[in-house]
């Protein structure tokens, strides 16, 4: 089986790769790791240079105009546009190709800002408004469920939708700008240790609750769903979910403090700035529909995948996306 991968150079797609070389390394090889270096996926034609050549039987698509709550807010329209031409140009693609397998990435944060009820299930994901911060990438991902289910309607595809909650691990973008929570909270205090500032900050009161997912248990979840003939279509949350439906959420105030541990950074020098919004309280997802299917499927505990995180970032700080 050949298999493409897009966004291969990513925070997933490294930890696919890692994942792939340290268990199944006779398979690597049947894994093509592309980036935006290989092809720009919004240009058509370069899309179609990528599978001129080869004769891909399933694809893994993970490329995306990604980012944190600020390169969402000020970059709304282009993240809007840009997510939407990968996606159809890749979608197309693929089904010119004959590529009749793929898993397609969502993400828990497409789902509605205020749904009628908690947990979220795959079934809500076109329930209710996204937040007003992600509009235009909210909506674009949803496009995604919406096509890979046309394609696998009108020509029999197995094009399946894995929407994962907030992702961390090595390889992370650690952008303080631009980047996710974690990466940018690990970098941003590691900065305050470095030039001894007595403070660190954090917006709000450190009392939102949110769910967290490493990166490499997600590459094992993809990976789980690819081989899986059963699978033909549909969504799945992936998220830590224990089998009678508890649903591990951590608040702000304790990841800040999971990585205080980690970089040695006194927590009484941390300080919560409670006259700046704390965004929504709560956005639980249901991981339940995945955990049912493979009840043995384990995840690494969030303050071990902080500790390794944080490490990552430290030894391999001059080279880190930031
Ligand atoms: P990263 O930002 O780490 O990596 C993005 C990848 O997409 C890079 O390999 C990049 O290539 C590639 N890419 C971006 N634009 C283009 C383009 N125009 N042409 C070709 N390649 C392009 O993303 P993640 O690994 O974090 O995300 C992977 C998937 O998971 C995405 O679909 C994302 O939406 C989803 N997701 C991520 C979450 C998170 O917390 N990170 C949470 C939920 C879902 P290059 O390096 O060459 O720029």
């Amino acid at each position: 089986m050949r298999i493409l991968v897009t966004g291969g150079t990513g925070l997933v797609g490294k930890s696919l790769n890692e994942y792939l070389n340290s268990v199944f390394f006779q398979f690597v090889n049947n894994f093509k790791f592309v980036s935006s270096k290989d092809a720009n996926l919004l240009v058509k034609s370069e899309v179609d240079n990528l599978f001129k050549n080869n004769k891909y039987d399933a694809i893994i698509h993970l490329a995306a105009q990604v980012g944190g709550l600020y390169k969402n807010m000020n970059n709304n329209l282009d993240m809007y546009n840009d997510n939407m031409c990968i996606n159809k140009n890749i979608i197309e693609a693929c089904h010119e190709n004959n590529v009749k397998r793929g898993i397609f990435c969502l993400s828990s944060c497409v789902f509605p800002a205020h749904p009628s009820s908690f947990p979220m299930t795959e079934e809500t994901l076109h329930c209710g408004k996204p937040h007003e911060s992600n509009y235009g990438y909210a909506h674009a991902k949803r496009q995604l469920e919406v096509i890979c289910k046309l394609y696998n309607t009108s020509y029999n595809r197995n094009y399946i939708c894995v929407s994962p909650v907030n992702l961390y691990g090595s390889h992370d973008n650690f952008s303080i700008d631009d980047g996710h929570f974690v990466p940018s909270a690990i970098h941003r205090m590691y900065n305050s240790k470095l030039e001894n500032k007595r403070w660190f900050s954090v917006y709000g009161t450190g009392n939102a609750f949110r769910q967290f997912l490493y990166a490499p248990d997600f590459a094992r979840a993809i990976v789980t769903i690819l081989f899986d003939n059963s699978i033909k279509d549909g969504v799945f949350n992936i998220c830590e979910t224990k089998q009678d439906g508890t649903i591990p959420e951590y608040r702000i105030i304790d990841v800040i403090k999971m990585i205080s541990n980690s970089l040695d950074f006194s927590q009484e020098n941390i300080n919560y700035d409670i006259q700046k919004s704390d965004g929504v309280m709560k956005k639980t997802v249901s991981g339940k529909k995945f955990i049912d299917k493979y009840p043995d499927f384990e995840f690494t505990p969030l303050e071990e995948g902080i500790k390794t995180t944080v490490k990552w970032m430290v030894d391999n700080f001059d080279d880190i996306r930031k």
